[in-house]
């Protein structure tokens, strides 16, 4: 299909190239790399700076910063292919350039440990989304994996969304708890997304969103990347591309076609549905789409168009 391309909302290979492992240009060791991504047609990628469990809490802050720094060293070490995505005008040269743009995200809260002006600084280094929690509980909220505690963000955490707001940073609820989720959604006064999470209707995973969540989000005019890991698309734990349109004809169902997108959690995920084994494959997932009865406007939106809607009107 002519002029389509892909937003990707989530993924983890950083922590390879922060590493030495990979420089994430033309091995083919991992999910995602610079040449497959181009084969992918992706022209935005989120790449998260993963801040893992052992680092967690007292370390958080310079694991983060390092990735961060990895981050720039990979934009620095490519500038002929990939390019940082910081304000809007830098959204008009996705695609038509013919270069990767890459929107840096950290996931997980706990960078900022207690300290507000710790987001104005991630801010300053180019940093365009956070989100909230992992699975555990940190200062601001609560995790997907603290499933008995529903609790709501903390003051912290409120103060978190507000300031971001006023940055201009998207706020990211995968991983987040429910009664966080519904807590960001009283009080962020921008669209949020849910980078990488799937339909609990489809598999009843702590993860997954309620189709009550989805409509909430999308009235938001949120976004839901559809995220390819197999345990969170199907119940069994195995997992076929056709399932990833499983869940996005569910999601445009219940939530709308605008609610819709693409969060392949690549490098994150230690499984992989058939078919979509890593980052070149997702461009087949356009002709999946049109196959599954949507038509090139709405393939447009569950491509690009809805991230790009949300990004031009949250990020500065
Ligand atoms: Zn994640």
């Amino acid at each position: 299909m002519d002029g389509m391309w892909v937003v990707d909302g989530h993924c983890d290979s950083l922590i390879d190239f922060c590493s030495g492992k990979r420089s994430l240009r033309e091995e083919q060791e991992g999910q995602w790399e610079l040449e497959r991504a181009r084969q992918g047609k992706i022209g935005l990628q989120f790449l998260a700076a993963y801040i893992e469990a052992e680092y967690k809490p007292e370390r958080a802050l310079s694991r983060g910063l390092e990735l961060i720094q990895a981050a720039h060293r990979f934009l620095s070490a490519n500038p002929e292919t990939v390019f940082l995505v910081r304000e809007p005008k830098d959204l008009e040269r996705l695609a038509p350039e013919g270069k990767l743009g890459v929107l840096l995200s950290v996931e997980g809260g706990e960078i900022l440990g207690e300290n507000l002006y710790l987001l104005d600084i991630i801010h300053h280094l180019g940093v365009r989304a956070l989100g909230l929690t992992w699975n555990q509980r940190n200062a601001i909220g609560d995790g997907a994996g603290e499933t008995k505690t529903q609790s709501r963000l903390t003051r912290f955490g409120e103060s978190v969304v507000r300031r971001m707001n006023e940055l201009g940073m998207v706020v990211d609820v995968s991983h987040l708890n429910e009664a966080g989720f519904w807590h960001v959604l009283e009080i962020s006064s921008q669209s949020v997304v849910a980078s990488h999470s799937c339909a609990a209707a489809l598999c009843p995973h702590p993860r997954n969103l309620s189709d009550a969540q989805l409509q909430a989000l999308a009235q938001c005019g949120g976004v839901v990347g559809v995220n390819f890991y197999p345990s969170f698309l199907n119940s069994s734990g195995q997992a076929k591309r056709e399932d990833v349109i499983r869940h996005i004809v569910h999601i445009a169902d219940v939530a709308g076609v605008d609610a819709v997108g693409l969060g392949s959690d690549f490098d994150g995920i230690s499984e992989v549905p058939e078919g979509l084994e890593s980052v070149e494959k997702m461009a087949l997932l356009i002709g999946d789409l049109q196959q599954a009865g949507f038509i090139k406007d709405e393939i447009r939106k569950i491509c690009y168009g809805n991230f790009m809607r949300l990004l031009a009107n949250v990020i500065k």
